[in-house]
């Protein structure tokens, strides 16, 4: 995909209510649902402008807050489904995602439930997700996908208080019938700004473990806010393919190429419940409103989606990185940590020399 022109993936914050009050929490999830958020017919025009994204629209993701407290949620995935879209539906791990309705919104198109596990015991998961029971509920939600055929993803944050049980997080999702494991890194924004990071080195360390897990894993590792991943996935095939050329078991050399990363506003658009149209839920600069812009339009056109998409554009390590144009680092971190979108991710260990280093090869 040509991600100046499209998205890979929109996500959808369809409400800020929820029951829980996660401590990360970017939307600061509030109790009852705002009465400025998009209404039905609103959100079915949403779903109609990613849909005119092109023949090969992007994926939706419908979010929250809660999105299982919007009663028309069905209405919604069924509209988007019959457009063409394929939606995925993040509920939080609460008595509202009952089967019966996991079931109904199978049936209206839904394609796959993501649902967040931060802890490897009922402890762990209930104090970051601050209600006890939530561990409980989460377990119910993935049986009932998996009971309904449903493709179950799960999200996980690393932070500071979450990373002592990383070992135990990966026996733990390895038990489980997953077909993606995705690894949110914390940005200091939202509840999550009194949150403590991890460093640049434990993060370097845990990727590459995350690279050694994805060699034998039979579920897809993803990283969100962790862009890097990719120039440790392109480092660690390249030390194996010297390796097996070493060895004499490698035949023909290897073309080593990166996949490049979705990185906020480039490859990634972000829809608030009131229609706030952000390059990421992590990077709160409203760039325009779906209630008034195309949002095509400003994915398209807007000078920071552009400026977001241009790796020439970044700052400091990152913009003499070689790896820039398959990460970029994590723009919502840069926009955190320095209020500049283009500055360097504080949180990647790479260090490149004094000059722009030449890019490396793109798939
Ligand atoms: S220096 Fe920046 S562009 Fe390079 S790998 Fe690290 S985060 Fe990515």
């Amino acid at each position: 995909m040509d991600f100046n022109d499209a998205p890979f993936l929109v996500i959808w914050e369809t409400t800020r209510a929820c029951a829980l009050a996660c401590v990360h929490c970017r939307a600061d999830a509030i109790a009852r649902r705002d009465p400025r958020e998009l209404s039905t017919e609103e959100g079915c025009r949403l779903i109609d402008q990613v849909r005119s994204f092109g023949p090969r629209p992007p994926l939706l993701v419908l979010t929250g807050g809660d999105p299982m407290r919007r009663p028309d949620l069905a209405d919604l995935v069924g509209h988007a489904a019959r457009a063409g879209l394929t939606v995925a539906l993040t509920p939080s791990g609460t008595a509202a995602t009952t089967r019966a309705r996991l079931a109904e919104l199978k049936d209206a198109g839904l394609s796959r439930v993501a649902v967040s596990l931060d802890g490897p015991t009922a402890e762990s998961h209930d104090a970051f997700r601050r209600v006890r029971g939530s561990y409980m509920w989460t377990m119910r939600i993935m049986e009932s996908a998996i009971e309904l055929g449903l493709p179950l993803q799960i999200n996980s944050t690393i932070s500071r208080l979450t990373l002592p049980n990383f070992d135990a997080m990966i026996a733990r999702v390895s038990e489980l019938p997953v077909t993606l494991w995705a690894l949110f890194f914390l940005i200091q924004t939202g509840r999550g700004a009194s949150l403590e990071q991890i460093t640049a080195g434990e993060c370097e360390s845990l990727l590459n473990r995350l690279y050694d897990l994805s060699l034998t894993s039979p579920f897809g590792i993803k990283t969100t806010e962790a862009p890097h991943y990719h120039r440790v996935v392109w480092q660690r095939e390249h030390e194996r393919g010297e390796q097996e050329r070493s060895a004499g078991s490698l035949a023909r050399r290897r073309q080593l190429r990166a996949p490049r990363s979705v990185n906020d506003g480039n490859g990634f658009v972000f829809i608030d419940h009131v229609g706030n149209i952000c390059p990421s839920g992590f990077l709160p600069a409203p760039r325009g409103n779906v209630r008034s812009t195309a949002l095509t339009e400003v994915y398209r056109t807007d000078e920071m989606f552009v400026r977001l998409r241009d790796a020439d554009a970044l700052a400091g390590k990152c913009g003499r990185c070689r790896f820039r144009g398959v990460c970029g680092g994590s723009r919502s971190r840069a926009y955190a940590a320095t209020g500049a979108v283009m500055a360097s991710d504080p949180l990647c260990a790479y260090e490149p020399g004094a000059a722009v280093e030449p890019l490396i090869a793109q798939a």
